[in-house]
């Protein structure tokens, strides 16, 4: 399958109807030749609205606290593929929070993508999508050291999200050490030549 033909299939893709008890909004974003490929866990209620990705409180966080770049390199297709462990959000559990991403929006769409973007950074955000790649390697491990994906660099980092501050108060090392070191990556790869 080629690219476009994938993404169009996905815009179009409403699989999770009935169990969302909703209409989905697929979120797609990012071109077949995004430098940076990041997959995190589903997009929020905000985003869902939106319908562009990391718009809420954890996207001011990624973009302006922990990358350092502005919307316009974030949301440039050349640079990154903002992609999920699922395209749709799922809505709220009986405790009001987000459902987990449904698994079979992994199988069905983001393996297929994984394959056909030519990138040359994975970075991956949240517990969740870092067990789908590395399901035998800690968190903490996974987090503070390069990993490898297709033969790849990948980066793992913790969820954004106001509701992980606790990880991250348990983990200083990652705001003074770790993600200066994954800024400069990310820096360095969005403003290189492909
Ligand atoms: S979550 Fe994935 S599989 Fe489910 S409707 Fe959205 S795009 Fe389709």
């Amino acid at each position: 399958m080629k690219f476009e033909e994938l993404k169009e299939q996905v815009e179009k893709c409403n699989h999770c109807h009935e169990k969302f008890g909703f209409l989905p909004h697929p979120v797609f974003w990012g071109d077949k030749d995004s430098k940076i490929m990041q997959i995190s866990q589903a997009p929020s209620n905000t985003v869902h609205e939106k319908m562009k990705p990391f718009t809420d409180m954890s996207g001011k966080t990624l973009k302006y606290d922990w990358y350092q770049i502005s919307d316009e390199e974030f949301y440039d297709t050349r640079n990154f593929f903002i992609g999920a462990m699922a395209h749709c959000y799922p809505g709220k559990d009986s405790r009001g929070n987000d459902k987990a991403p449904p698994k079979v929006c992994f199988d069905k769409w983001i393996l297929k993508e994984v394959e056909l973007v030519n990138n040359e950074v994975y970075i991956i955000i949240g517990a969740k999508a870092a067990k789908a790649f590395f399901p035998n390697k800690s968190f903490e491990e996974l987090v503070f050291n390069n990993q490898e994906i297709n033969n790849k660099l990948a980066i793992v980092l913790p969820h954004p999200s106001p509701l992980n501050k606790k990880w991250l108060r348990d983990h200083p090392k990652f705001m003074e050490e770790r993600i200066v070191e994954v800024r400069n990556i990310i820096k360095n790869v969005i403003r290189s030549q492909k």
